[in-house]
C-alpha cells in the first residue's frame, strides 16, 4: 500500500468510529484457530450499484486439522442466508453466531465434522459502504462504482474468510454486473456470458495463483483502459471514461517497470496480465493488489505534456512501489502484520532503485537521501517504536503503516545493500523469494538468505536495527596511527531525554577513501575503528547509513572545507542532516547551523541545497517567534539567495531536471520566507497566466507560484482556483486547486475553504487533509484549530482508517504549552479512534519544539545581532 500524498511519515489510523469503545480497550489477540485451513476460494457476488448492496454465493475448500462441530472465520457487516458444510458426499447445514468485537463468525454443526477435506457453502448478502474499505461505493458525478480495498483486515467485510495474510488459498471469482459494465479481477477474464437475468451478463475470472485474503479484488464499472504490454504480460492502465485520455503515462511505466523487475528478481512476473486502475474515491495512495493494483487518480493519472517533474515522478514512483509488491507482498508475505515492514520497507526501497534505472537525470538518490534524512529525524523522537513491533488488533495494525514501517524499513535495506555490493545484495534477494515462493515469510527468513548468500554477520545488523527502536550517533574521536576513538549511543533530537548506555547496534559503517569506499562493521563493544587513509576522514561513505555521525572541530572544518570537490552530493546531504541533528541536541547553535547553509548556498545540487534549506526554514518556524527575528531571517534569506536564483537561466524547454527544481526552489523560497517584493510581483503574474490556460508557462514553476500567490490571494484567486476544482477533468490541477484553498492566510477565505471541506464538493478522501494542511502551517493554524473545535460534530464524520491519524498527527505543528494543553484536552474529550500513536507523537513534537526554542532563540538573537 501506498500513503495518500501528504499522508507519508505521518501515521494511519485505524477503524470507524463505531467500533471505538471496544477495539480501543481490547488487549487480547484477535486470531483465528488454526483448525481450519482454507485452500480455495468460489466467489460469485452481484453488486447492485444504484441500492448500493450485493449478494454473494461463496464456497471455501477447508482442510479440518481435527474433527470439529464448529468452524470459525471472519465476517464484518455481512447478512448471512445459508450456511451448509459438504463431507464426504453428504451436506449438513449449521447455525451461525457472530463475535463483531473480533469480527468473527463461527458456523455450528449439529455433529462434528471428521478430520479433512470439507467444503463450506455459504449464502450471503452486504453493503457497498462509503467507507472507503472492503467493497465500497465510489461515486462520479455520473455514476456509482463498486471497488474493493481490502488491506489489512477488510476482505472479511466483502466475503466471510480466512482472513489473516499467512492463509493463502487460490480463487474462482465470478462478477454478475450490468449490461454495459464491466469488471476487473485479479486474473484475466475467462468467460463472459449473457445473463442470468436480462440486462446482466456475468464475468468468470480465471483461478488465481494462491495469495492473501488482503489482495483480492473486484472493481465493477464502465471503466475504459490503454493498452500495453511487457515480456509477454498484457498490461493496462484503466480509468473512469472522462479520463481515459491520461491513462498512457502510465502505460509506458508499467512496461519499463515489469522488464526491469523480472530482470532484477531473476524471478518472472507470475500472472498472465496486470491492471493498474485509478479509482475516484481512493483512501491510501494505492494498493497492490495481486494483478489488479488501485489507485487514487492522482497517483496514477496525469497529462504528460502539462504534468509538473513533481506529479511524473510521483506517479512513477507509486507504480514503481506497487509493482514491487507484486514480488514482495503478493508471491512472497510476511506471516503477520508484526513484519509489515518486509513489505513496505522493501517496495519502498525498491520503488526509488526502479525509477533511478529509468532516469539517471532525476537524480532519485539524492532524493533518497533526503527521505533518509527525513527518516531519521523521526526516529530520533522519543515516541518512535521499532520496525517490527506487536500488532494484534486491527487498531494496531493499521498504525504500523508509518514511515518507521515504510522509510526506516526502506532505509535499512539500502545500508545492507550499500555494504554488500547491488549484486550480492540482489541475489539474497533472489534466494529469499525462491524459496518462499507463493508462501509467507518473517524477518529471520529475509536476513537468513542474505547472511547466507553474503557470508556476512547481516542477520547480526539487521536484528538490531529491526527489533530495536532510534538513531545510533556515533561519536567519532581523533586518528590515533590509523585506529579512531568512536562512541555509539542512542540519538535523542530531544536533549532532555538521556539514551539507555546498554542500547547498541552492529553498524556497517563505510568510510570515504581516494579510490572506492571501505567498509567496517562496528560491533556493540568496539570503542576504536580502523580508519582507511584519506584526506579527509567521513564515515558516512555512500550516504546510506542509517546513523548520525559528529566530529571533532577539527575533523569537520576539513570536511566542511572540501564538501564539494571531496563529497557527492548524497553524502553533502547526510552531512548537512547530521549538523541539523546537532542543534537540535542543542550540541551546536541555529548560527552554526545557518553559517553551513550559508556555505552551501551555491551548491549546483537542488536537492543539497533544498536539505540544507529545510533547516533553516525549521529555525524560521520554529525557532522565531517575533516578527523581528522573522524579518531578519527573511533578509538574509534575500541576501543570501536572489542572487543566486538571478544567476539562473530562463526557463526552457531543454531544462535539466535539476535546474526546473532549483529554479522552483528559489523562487519558493524568496517568496515564502523572503517576502522578495520581485517574486511576490513575478508569482502573481505567472499565476494568472497560468489559471488562465496558457500553456507557455514551466507547469512546476506555475505550482510553485499559485502556491506563493494563495498565501497572499483574495476573492478573485480564491474563486478560479475553486471552479478549477469543480470542473477540471485533470486530477493532478484538480488536487493542487484543491490543497491551495486550505492556504489562503484571509481569516474570512480562509473559513470558506475549511467550510467548503465539509461539503459534498470535496471527497470523503480528501477533506480532513484540508485541516491537516491548514494545521501544519504557521498562518492557518489557530483559525483553523478554531474550526476544528467549533465544528467537531461535523468533521468527524469525515473520519476514515489514515485521514483522522493525519488530523491529529498535524496538531504536532504547535509550539507552545498552552496550545499543547488544548491539543490534548480536547482530543481527550473528543478521542479519534486509533490514533493513540499519533497524538502521542505531536504531544511530542510539541515539547521538543518548545524546548528547542527556548534553548535556541537567545542564540538565533545573537546570530541576528551579530549579522548587522
Ligand atoms: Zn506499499
Amino acid at each position: 500500500m501506498r500513503f495518500a500524498p501528504l499522508a507519508r511519515k505521518l501515521s494511519a489510523c485505524a477503524l470507524a468510529l463505531a467500533l471505538t469503545t471496544f477495539c480501543v480497550t481490547q488487549l487480547h489477540a484477535q486470531r483465528l484457530p488454526e483448525t481450519a485451513i482454507p485452500s480455495h476460494y468460489s466467489l460469485t457476488l452481484t453488486p447492485d450499484l444504484v441500492a448500493a448492496t450485493f449478494t454473494g454465493q461463496e464456497s471455501i475448500d477447508l482442510t479440518l486439522t481435527e474433527p470439529s462441530n464448529h468452524i470459525t472465520l471472519n465476517a464484518l457487516e455481512i447478512s448471512f442466508h445459508t450456511i451448509s458444510a459438504t463431507v464426504g458426499g453428504k451436506t449438513l447445514p449449521a447455525t451461525f453466531s457472530l463475535d463483531e468485537e473480533k469480527a468473527q463468525a463461527t458456523f455450528q454443526f449439529g455433529e462434528p465434522l471428521p478430520a479433512g477435506p470439507v467444503k463450506l457453502n455459504i449464502s450471503y448478502s452486504g453493503i457497498l459502504n462509503n467507507k472507503l474499505r472492503g467493497f465500497y461505493l465510489s461515486k462520479t458525478a455520473k455514476r456509482n462504482y463498486a471497488v474493493t480495498q481490502f488491506e489489512s483486515t477488510d476482505a472479511r467485510r466483502a466475503y466471510p474468510s480466512f482472513d489473516e495474510p499467512a492463509f493463502k488459498a487460490t480463487y474462482d471469482v465470478t462478477l454478475i454486473v450490468d449490461d454495459g459494465d464491466t469488471a476487473i479481477s485479479n486474473s484475466p477474464i475467462k468467460t463472459d456470458t449473457p445473463g442470468p437475468i436480462k440486462g446482466k451478463h456475468t464475468i468468470a475470472f480465471e483461478t488465481t495463483p494462491k495469495m492473501s485474503t488482503y489482495l483480492v479484488a473486484f472493481l465493477v464499472g464502465d471503466f475504459q483502459c490503454t493498452s500495453g504490454s511487457a515480456d509477454g504480460v498484457a498490461i493496462r492502465v484503466c480509468a473512469t471514461p472522462d479520463k481515459v485520455a491520461l491513462t498512457h503515462y502510465g502505460v509506458g511505466v508499467a512496461e519499463y517497470v515489469l522488464k526491469y523487475y523480472n530482470n532484477y528478481f531473476g524471478i518472472p512476473y507470475p500472472l498472465k496480465k496486470l491492471d493498474l486502475i485509478g479509482l475516484p474515491d481512493f483512501e491510501a495512495g494505492a494498493m497492490e493488489n495481486f494483478g489488479a493494483i488501485t489507485y487514487r487518480e492522482t497517483a496514477l493519472l496525469i497529462d504528460e505534456k502539462t504534468a509538473t517533474l513533481g506529479a511524473k515522478q510521483q506517479v512513477e514512483l507509486v507504480i514503481a512501489h506497487e509493482m514491487a509488491h507484486q514480488w514482495f507482498g503478493d508471491l512472497v508475505t510476511m506471516k503477520w502484520w508484526d513484519n509489515i515492514w518486509l513489505n513496505e520497507g522493501f517496495a519502498t526501497w525498491m520503488e526509488n532503485k526502479a525509477v533511478a534505472h529509468q532516469h539517471p537525470d532525476w537524480d532519485i538518490d539524492q532524493e533518497v537521501a533526503q527521505g533518509l534524512d527525513g527518516t531519521l529525524n523521526l526516529d530520533s523522537q522519543p515516541t518512535t517504536h521499532a520496525i517490527r513491533a506487536t500488532a494484534n488488533t486491527p487498531h494496531e495494525i493499521e498504525q504500523m503503516f508509518d514511515g518507521i514501517s515504510y522509510g526506516k524499513g526502506g532505509a535499512v535495506l539500502h545500508m545492507v545493500e550499500n555494504f554488500l555490493g547491488e549484486e550480492t545484495f540482489r541475489q539474497g534477494v533472489h534466494n529469499y523469494l525462491s524459496k518462499h515462493l507463493y508462501g509467507n515469510a518473517t524477518a529471520e527468513d529475509f536476513w537468513s538468505a542474505q547472511t547466507e548468500t553474503s557470508k556476512q554477520p547481516i542477520d547480526k545488523i539487521m536484528d538490531s536495527f529491526i527489533s530495536q527502536p532510534g538513531v545510533p550517533l556515533l561519536t567519532f574521536g581523533e586518528d590515533s596511527h590509523g585506529k579512531v576513538a568512536v562512541d555509539q549511543h542512542r540519538f535523542y533530537s530531544t536533549p532532555s531525554i538521556s539514551a539507555d548506555p546498554k542500547q547498541k547496534w552492529t553498524i556497517p559503517v563505510c568510510f570515504l577513501t581516494e579510490e572506492a569506499k571501505h567498509c567496517e562493521i562496528l560491533t556493540p563493544d568496539q570503542t576504536t575503528i580502523e580508519a582507511p587513509k584519506s584526506k579527509v576522514f567521513f564515515a558516512n561513505a555512500g550516504g546510506t547509513g542509517y546513523y548520525r555521525s559528529t566530529y571533532p572541530a577539527k575533523v569537520y572544518d576539513k570536511i566542511l572545507a572540501s564538501a564539494e570537490t571531496k563529497l557527492t552530493p548524497v553524502e553533502r546531504i547526510m552531512f548537512s542532516g547530521d549538523e541539523w541533528a546537532q542543534v537540535r541536541a542543542n550540541k551546536a547553535t541555529v548560527g552554526d547551523y545557518l553559517n553551513l547553509v550559508t556555505a552551501l548556498k551555491s551548491d549546483p545540487n537542488q536537492a543539497v541545497l533544498s536539505s540544507a534549506v529545510s533547516g533553516a526554514q525549521g529555525i524560521y518556524t520554529r525557532v522565531a517567534s517575533t516578527k523581528e527575528e522573522r524579518d531578519a531571517l527573511s533578509a538574509w534569506v534575500r541576501k543570501n539567495f536572489a542572487a543566486e536564483y538571478a544567476k539562473l537561466p530562463a526557463p526552457s524547454p531543454s531544462d535539466s531536471p535539476n535546474t526546473i527544481k532549483m529554479r522552483s526552489q528559489l523562487f519558493g523560497l524568496l517568496g515564502v520566507y523572503g517576502n522578495d517584493p520581485t517574486v511576490l510581483k513575478q508569482a502573481a503574474e505567472l499565476t494568472n497566466k497560468y489559471l488562465d490556460g496558457s500553456t507557455s508557462v514551466d507547469p512546476t514553476m506555475a505550482q510553485t507560484a499559485t502556491y506563493i500567490s494563495a498565501r497572499n490571494g483574495d476573492t478573485v484567486l480564491f474563486d478560479k482556483l475553486q471552479k478549477i476544482y469543480e470542473t477540471s477533468t485533470n486530477p493532478e490541477r484538480q488536487e493542487t486547486a484543491l490543497r491551495l484553498l486550505a492556504m489562503f492566510q484571509d481569516p474570512v477565505l480562509l473559513k470558506r475553504a475549511l467550510d467548503y471541506a465539509l461539503t459534498d464538493k470535496v471527497r470523503n478522501q480528501d477533506s480532513l487533509i484540508q485541516f491537516a494542511i491548514g494545521l501544519q502551517r504557521d498562518e492557518t493554524r489557530a483559525i483553523t484549530w478554531q474550526y476544528i473545535q467549533d465544528n467537531w460534530e461535523k468533521l468527524k464524520k469525515e473520519v476514515t482508517p489514515e485521514m483522522g491519524g493525519i488530523l491529529v498527527g498535524s496538531t504536532g505543528s504547535f509550539c507552545s504549552a498552552e496550545d499543547r494543553n488544548a491539543v490534548t484536552a480536547f482530543f481527550a474529550a473528543h478521542p479519534v479512534p486509533a490514533t493513540e500513536r499519533a497524538l502521542k507523537h505531536a504531544t511530542d513534537s510539541i515539547n521538543s519544539c518548545i524546548e528547542f526554542r527556548t534553548l535556541q532563540e537567545p542564540n538565533l538573537k545573537q546570530w541576528i545581532a551579530a549579522q548587522k
